[in-house]
């Protein structure tokens, strides 16, 4: 039983490095966002592209990825405002949590300072993502 344990317990470790090695980690992909860029995984057999952290690709379970940067612009698909704020966006209230969908389809939250009301922010507008010592994917109005 114990020689059987160490063998799943190996199978298991050499699975996760494998994984690790193959992985899109948080790092590549938010380290990017501090210089008003954005960068996302394209995975090698289909091509689809996600900011999300992943081990795999969303389409079709590949686990070859690739880090790109693409583009920073885009328009708003919904938000909310939040006027209660945890400690490191209390300065910046209120803010919209806002989805945006990017210029090449890849949907993505972040956020955007000091917006009160629907007129401060519509369904649509483009936004850009701007340089940010905060956390997160901090975006602005374009025109
Ligand atoms: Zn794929």
């Amino acid at each position: 039983m114990l020689v059987r344990l160490e063998a799943v317990v190996q199978f298991i470790y050499s699975r996760v490095n494998k994984l690790a090695e193959d992985s899109v980690f948080v790092g590549d992909i938010y380290e990017g966002t501090r210089d008003g860029k954005i960068r996302a995984y394209e995975c090698t057999e289909c091509n689809h592209q996600g900011v999300a952290v992943q081990a795999f690709c969303d389409k079709c379970g590949n686990n070859k990825l690739t880090i790109k940067e693409i583009g920073n612009i885009g328009k708003v698909i919904t938000y909310t405002i939040q006027t209660v704020a945890p400690d490191p966006f209390v300065n910046e209230v209120p803010y919209a949590w806002v989805i945006v969908e990017l210029d090449n389809n890849v949907r993505i939250t972040g956020w955007i300072p000091f917006v009160s009301s629907r007129e401060d922010l519509k369904i649509g507008d483009r936004v850009k993502l701007v340089k940010s010592y905060k956390p997160g994917m901090v975006f602005e109005k374009i025109t």
